[in-house]
């Protein structure tokens, strides 16, 4: 899973998910063509991050709680 922070507001994300767009403030991904893939509906992208989201959380926390024990 490739992961990028955004050059403009630090929000880290997978560009591969959200058309190589900052979620946040749509700035492009960095290293990343700027016009790869065409633009995805909106709600359905952040929908998507979103969950992404709760996942890379839900694993930080499993790893984290692993390297604990
Ligand atoms: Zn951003």
């Amino acid at each position: 899973m490739s992961r990028e922070t955004c050059t403009r507001c630090l929000v880290g994300y997978d560009p591969r998910l959200t058309g190589q767009r900052c979620p946040v403030c749509d700035a492009p991904a960095p290293g990343a063509p700027t016009d790869a893939s065409p633009r995805r509906d909106r709600l359905m992208t952040i929908v998507v991050v979103a969950a992404a989201l709760n996942v890379t959380l839900l694993l930080a926390v499993a790893v984290a709680v692993a390297r604990a024990a």
